[in-house]
């Protein structure tokens, strides 16, 4: 009988285990982990996604600073404060709500966000580590992949795991990460002819869905008893949240499954204050050695 991975579920726990560690930072450090949100207020959806985040992150004990930069940004405008809250000591972590206005150059924005700040984990110094596999700052979503197929005891190694998508912030550093935990991997993407995506689909153990197509992955594309973690998110005109698997059809074949919503939602909010809380400890720490070396 296959099982739903309940993400709700695993969220909580890492809600337990991470207050704890920034209650004994805080008392330890005598700093609360502070967060910076950039807000554009282009992207409704984006907007509940940041007051879920302002929500548990108080919740845990952590600081939210929402700074709204407005529909009219400019690229510079949004350097300029990234130049701030870089310098700003008392930030030590920065996230930006996209998506950015049409004239922002995304990867010079990436580039800007100080890598020790960088809890989305998309400036090129983290992917880079993340290519190394050395530990830095991952992406959210990309970890909370991991973190659930660990939960669940999945083995990874040798095992095929297949990664439909590419972007930069779910699917490349996912496919890494399982390269990372010694899968053999392949990636698919939208110039993926549908019949070797069917067939990549079939031969996989694994299977992670990050392309934002609702319903892409139907049940024939599934091989008996695989592993299947729905990252995509797509909300239809009639506001229901769909995953980039026919759950319904898929569901019976698997082993087990994410629903969507409910499966990687929530752990990847837990990541990000995960990684809060990292470049907290790693800042004050850097900065305490500092202090003692001189
Ligand atoms: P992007 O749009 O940046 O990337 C989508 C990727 O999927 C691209 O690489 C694209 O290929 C590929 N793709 C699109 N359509 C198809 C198709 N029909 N067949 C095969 N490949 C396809 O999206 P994101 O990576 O940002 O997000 C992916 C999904 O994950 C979305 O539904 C998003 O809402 C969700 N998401 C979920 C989060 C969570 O916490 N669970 C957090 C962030 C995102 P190509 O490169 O060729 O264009």
């Amino acid at each position: 009988m296959a099982k739903i991975i309940d993400g709700k579920k695993i969220a909580a726990e890492l809600e337990l285990k991470l207050k704890k560690e920034v209650e004994n930072f805080i008392a330890f450090s005598d700093t609360k982990p502070s967060l910076a949100i950039l807000s554009t207020g282009l992207e409704p959806s984006s907007d509940i996604y940041i007051k879920n985040i302002t929500k548990k992150a108080q919740k845990n004990g952590f600081f939210v600073n929402i700074i709204n930069i407005g529909k009219n940004h400019t690229q510079q405008d949004i350097l300029n404060l990234l130049q701030s809250l870089n310098s700003n000591s008392d930030i030590h972590g920065i996230m930006i709500q996209m998506p950015l206005g049409a004239n922002v150059d995304i990867a010079k924005i990436s580039n800007k966000i100080s890598p020790l700040k960088d809890i989305d984990g998309i400036n090129p110094v983290n992917i880079g580590c993340l290519a190394q596999n050395i530990p830095a700052l991952y992406p959210c979503t990309a970890q909370s992949i991991i973190e659930i197929l660990k939960h669940e005891k999945i083995p990874l190694e040798g095992k095929n795991a297949v990664v439909i998508g590419r972007s930069s912030i779910v699917g490349k550093p996912v496919a890494l990460m399982l390269l990372n935990e010694n899968s053999t991997v392949t990636v698919c993407h939208s110039r993926t002819p549908l019949s070797e995506l069917k067939a990549a689909c079939l031969n996989a153990d694994i299977l992670i869905a990050a392309a934002g197509s609702p319903g892409l992955i139907k049940g024939d594309y599934i091989k008996k008893n695989a592993v299947v973690i729905d990252a995509g998110i797509n909300l239809s005109n009639n506001g229901i949240i769909q995953g980039d698997v026919s759950f319904e059809e898929a569901f019976p074949k698997t082993s087990a499954i994410t629903p969507v919503p409910g499966g990687t939602g929530p752990v990847t909010v837990m990541m990000l204050l995960r990684n809060l809380l990292t470049s907290a400890q790693n800042i004050y720490f850097s900065k305490n050695n500092e202090g003692s070396e001189r």
